[in-house]
């Protein structure tokens, strides 16, 4: 992942120093030397906060668990990004991940800089008591960069709303007096969360592919059979076909992204595959997805394994390895489970046509060159699946204002908010010949320039 972002960075640094649209009005020296000023601001973070929490087991025993907060730029605002719960949480990961969503929040126009948070843990080891302890040192060690206007942390893999209440009320504890609604966002309805967090980021996965393949499209059909670009064609080939997909990951953002492809009425999706960390389910017909979000909310989580569970279901459906998923002969495949899930060595196999990333970097950078040399359409994590952070900014408003949203309110502003950014990019992608994550990228790190020569840094 690492080098993916890396690399992809760089090379729409060196594709904005051809653009005739950056910073126009110097001349070239200038513009050059401008140019290496933004090159070691975006590449590398602000801080590296690290600290190893000590936690006393319930067994007795004191153990010293490694975590990060990493705070890689504030142009835009305050830092903001999630707080992960995993074993294999290292500095570079969170480095990485704190500096995708700079560009995720440049790109949406979204008033927050770029964080992330990483604790190396496996939550199911841990009691509830345990898990407790944990969140409250980790507000404990790092309240000093932390609060509404620094620095905002979200859920990530192995957090959720329990966590960020704890979080906030440990916050409120050590700062009293202090506002703190807006200190975490992702938190509990009854504790400041907005309605239509939980479900924001699978339903703005969902809307980038649709809003591409039927409103943009319709709106474009003439203008992109003009356009002599590889990826044009591919939107047009799927023009009008009954669309087969299969979705990587059935956790909160698979399962809802899986569910609004289901309901969806502007386009004729069929989706014929989900899978989880236990299998893969596949039947070209067709998969029953309520039933199928019925049942992983009755089983922790996890979809069916079984023949006796499918039967119980009244679904067919095959039961194949949980890699599977991806190599299906299907139009569209929605990835929403885990970094680097199509590398080198599995890419050649992966069939569709149109590639949805729901996870952060879950295509590595040399799959992510075989893919685009294919004309195959990646919809990119920056852009697909922001609707978390929007929906956050969305609580971080809220919990300032002390006034809150309806869902319906929620989704259309989140809808609004991607649609501006689709409406932005999408003519410029299907113009030009760079893949649509370098679009994203130039475009989040055009206004990150901008701003930051208007405020005088980058001299
Ligand atoms: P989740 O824990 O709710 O769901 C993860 C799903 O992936 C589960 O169905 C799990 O069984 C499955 N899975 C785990 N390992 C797998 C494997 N090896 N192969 C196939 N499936 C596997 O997580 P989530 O909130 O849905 O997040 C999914 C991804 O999206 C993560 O990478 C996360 O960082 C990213 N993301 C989430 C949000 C958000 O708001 N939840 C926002 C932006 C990005």
């Amino acid at each position: 992942m690492a080098s993916q972002t890396g690399s992809i960075v760089q090379h729409s640094l060196d594709a904005l120093l051809e653009d005739e649209t950056f910073l126009p009005d110097l001349k070239e020296q200038d513009r050059q030397q401008a140019f290496t000023s933004l090159t070691a601001i975006l590449s590398t973070p602000n801080h590296i906060h690290k600290s190893f929490l000590r936690i006393a087991l319930e067994n007795g025993k004191v153990v010293r668990i490694p975590s990060f907060r990493v705070q890689h730029n504030n142009t835009l605002g305050p830092y903001k990004g999630g707080i992960r719960f995993h074993e294999s949480v290292n500095e570079d990961e969170v480095t990485n991940l704190a500096s995708l969503m700079t560009l995720k929040n440049a790109l949406h126009e979204v008033p927050f800089g770029g964080g992330k948070g990483g604790v190396v843990l496996n939550p199911r080891n841990y009691s509830v008591i345990e898990l407790h302890q944990i969140c409250k040192k980790y507000v404990h060690y790092f309240s000093d960069i932390l609060g509404p206007d620094k620095d905002i942390p979200a859920p990530d893999m192995g957090t959720g709303d329990r966590e960020m209440d704890w979080m906030m009320a440990e916050y409120k504890s050590i700062r009293p007096g202090a506002t703190y609604r807006g200190s975490f966002t992702g938190k509990s309805i009854i504790n400041g969360g907005s309605l239509g967090r939980r479900e924001a980021t699978g339903k703005g996965v969902y809307f980038t592919y649709r809003y591409m393949m039927s409103d943009f499209l319709n709106e474009n059909r003439e203008w992109l059979d003009a356009q002599e670009n590889p990826f044009a064609q591919t939107a047009l080939d799927q023009d009008g076909k009954p669309l087969k997909m299969a979705v990587q990951g059935f956790g909160n953002v698979g399962s809802v992204a899986a569910l609004e492809a289901y309901r969806c009425s502007y386009l004729n999706n069929k989706i014929v595959a989900v899978s989880d960390r236990n299998v893969t389910l596949y039947n070209p017909e067709g998969l029953d997805i309520p039933a199928l979000v019925e049942f992983t909310d009755k089983n922790e989580g996890d979809l069916p394994t079984t023949e006796a569970e499918l039967n119980g279901l009244e679904m067919k459906a095959d039961i194949l390895d949980r890699e599977k998923v991806l190599y299906l002969d299907v139009d569209v495949l929605v990835l929403a489970a885990l970094e680097d899930q199509i590398h080198k060595d599995n890419v050649e196999q992966v069939k569709a046509k149109i590639v949805v990333e729901g996870a952060n970097a879950p295509v590595t950078g040399e799959a992510d060159e075989y893919l685009a040399d294919n004309g195959v359409i990646i919809v990119p994590d920056i852009l697909a699946n922001a609707g978390g952070v929007i929906v956050s900014y969305f609580e971080w408003l809220q919990g300032r204002e002390t006034q809150f949203y309806s869902e319906e309110q929620v989704y259309d502003m989140l809808f609004e908010k991607m649609q501006s950014t689709m409406d932005t990019i999408l003519p410029q992608f299907f113009g030009d010949p760079f893949p649509l994550r370098q679009n994203c990228y130039i475009h989040a790190v055009m206004k990150l320039s901008t701003v930051l020569f208007r405020q005088g840094k980058l001299y």
